[in-house]
């Protein structure tokens, strides 16, 4: 699918709040006026420069103060290669746990979302050792084969886990192809609400939320339902009325393309396109 500039930023403006943390807290008053919580996410993603890395924690920890000093219900998330995982482990190690322990202090809870399946084991050796602060989660992908294990071994660490298909697929004998993502998707849910206290299902697929939803009614268990922002708003408020959980992923930032990018690959057929444009 190409499209031109414009078709793009009607798009990004519809999936992204705007440039500034003030977008970002007026998006999630408007969420958290309809009940629903939101993720706020800064943009940006594969810095290699100490002043990119520097600059993104700068801007979470201002995040962190503007969403407590303006009262509004949002975990924040964080990307590993944003904040130093391509300069070293022990730099994003440094810099997440700057950003962990000053929303910790605000009582904040800071998701780390996964990237490439290459950085899926510093990710999760990092997140353990902030494992037993109540104010960290972590993202596991269903492409991946490997999560099965993952998932086992951070239950067994009392993590707080968000499932996702997965965002960077890529093709070969270590990931599912879609067929098998979704598969693996409702294997790794099953296990979730068997084995799991606490944990967000990250989806706009009805398929998986729905199924969820008969599971909980069997399981009982701390279930958020978590979509993007932009592309099933209507769905997300319909759950919220069905008196389940639900946060928006909100994300802010001048570098949306990356973003907007890898949900137009998503929506890559026009039907959808249009329904994330005029509602959803
Ligand atoms: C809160 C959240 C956090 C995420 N964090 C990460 C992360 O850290 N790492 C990562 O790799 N990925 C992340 N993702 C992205 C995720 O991996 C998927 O790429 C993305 O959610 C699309 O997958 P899906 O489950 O919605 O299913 P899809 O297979 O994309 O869509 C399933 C179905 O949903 C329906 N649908 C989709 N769009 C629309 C629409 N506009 N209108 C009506 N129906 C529609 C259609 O029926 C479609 O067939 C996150 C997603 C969410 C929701």
């Amino acid at each position: 699918m190409s499209l031109n500039s414009i078709e793009e930023k009607l798009l990004a403006g519809k999936w992204i709040a705007g440039d500034r943390i003030s977008d970002a807290i007026r998006v999630s008053r408007s969420f958290n006026d309809i009940g629903i919580k939101t993720i706020i996410n800064y943009l940006g993603e594969e810095y290699r420069k100490k002043s990119d890395i520097n600059s993104s924690v700068f801007e979470y920890l201002k995040l962190v103060k503007e969403i407590k000093r303006e009262n509004v219900n949002a975990d924040i998330a964080i990307k590993e290669t944003q904040v130093g995982l391509l300069a070293s482990k022990s730099e994003f190690l440094k810099n997440y746990k700057k950003i962990v322990d000053t929303a910790s202090r605000s009582r904040l809870f800071v998701w780390l979302d996964m990237e490439e399946y290459e950085f899926v084991s510093d990710t999760i050796d990092v997140y353990l050792k902030f494992v037993e602060k109540a104010n960290t989660g972590i993202c596991i992908q269903s492409y991946l084969k490997r999560s099965q294990s993952d998932l086992k071994f951070l239950l067994k660490n009392h993590a707080v886990v968000r499932l996702v298909k997965g965002a960077h697929r890529v093709k070969g004998g270590d990931f599912y192809d879609n067929k098998g993502t979704d598969r693996n998707y409702f294997r790794l849910m099953d296990y979730l609400f068997k084995n799991g206290k606490t944990f967000t299902i990250a989806s706009h697929d009805s398929r998986i939320i729905e199924k969820a939803r008969r599971l909980n009614k069997k399981y009982k268990r701390n279930v958020t339902y978590a979509m993007l922002e932009g592309i099933r708003d209507s769905y997300a408020k319909e759950l919220v009325n069905n008196g389940e959980n639900v946060s928006m992923y909100v994300p802010f930032g001048p570098k949306w393309k990356e973003y907007a990018y890898r949900r137009m690959k998503e929506v890559g057929n026009l039907k959808l396109v249009i329904r994330s444009l005029i509602g959803g």
